[in-house]
């Protein structure tokens, strides 16, 4: 897939789009979006976490909300001045696609802070919203419900268990009390213009 037409897309969609190289210079982009001193928030991610931003970010440079040592950061994301987050997928014509299990991810994304920062391996790209469903279906969701212990089909079997039947649908799936799949973002064209920001690494991250 030609990661700078899909960054072609996302700027059409209003959303700011950034091809990186590698990680390193991810990392400087991000440095140089963020005021020092700002305050910071983010969403969980492999890929931050991967790529050293989420290290960059918690650093000291910031007032990071960390939702680890503070029960309220997870709420008080909203007023942080930056919300930086992963993506699940990102479509040929320039659509985000994530799935959350409490929506604080999603929720920030969406209708939080005035400045989101998106970061997103190559393997994200897919070609249609239908594939990024079936991507969350079939990668993201297995892994990552492995990764967090969550008692899940998908976990168990490395697909949803909705795929077992013939018309699946997006949110058709499993009925367990620890499901990852709650809600559901469609990031599209947007009303105010780059207030997303959407950093495409050329290299395979995250799950
Ligand atoms: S709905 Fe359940 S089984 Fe399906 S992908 Fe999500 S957590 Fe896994």
């Amino acid at each position: 897939m030609d990661i700078k037409s899909v960054l072609a897309a996302i700027e059409k969609n209003d959303m700011r789009a950034l091809y990186a190289a590698d990680c390193a210079q991810a990392r400087r982009m991000v440095k140089e979006i963020l005021k020092k001193g700002a305050t910071v928030s983010s969403g969980g991610s492999m890929t931050l976490r991967e790529s050293g931003i989420y290290e960059l970010i918690t650093g000291g440079d910031y007032n990071y909300l960390d939702r680890a040592v503070d029960a309220d950061a997870t709420r008080n994301a909203f007023k942080a001045d930056y919300y930086l987050l992963g993506c699940n997928a990102i479509t040929r014509d320039g659509v985000l696609y994530n799935v959350d299990g409490f929506a604080n991810r999603i929720s920030a994304l969406t209708f939080g802070p005035e400045r989101v920062i998106v970061v997103a391996g190559r393997n994200k790209i897919v070609d249609s919203l239908e594939d990024a469903i079936l991507r969350v279906k079939t990668v993201a969701a297995p892994l990552n419900a492995r990764r967090l212990g969550c008692k899940t089909y998908c976990a168990e079997h490395g697909r949803c268990v909705s795929l077992n039947k013939e018309d699946s649908q997006m949110c058709d799936g499993c009925s367990s009390p620890q499901r990852i799949c709650c809600s559901y973002a469609v990031t599209a064209k947007q009303r105010i213009k780059d207030r997303i920001t959407v950093i495409i690494i050329d290299e395979e991250l995250g799950l």
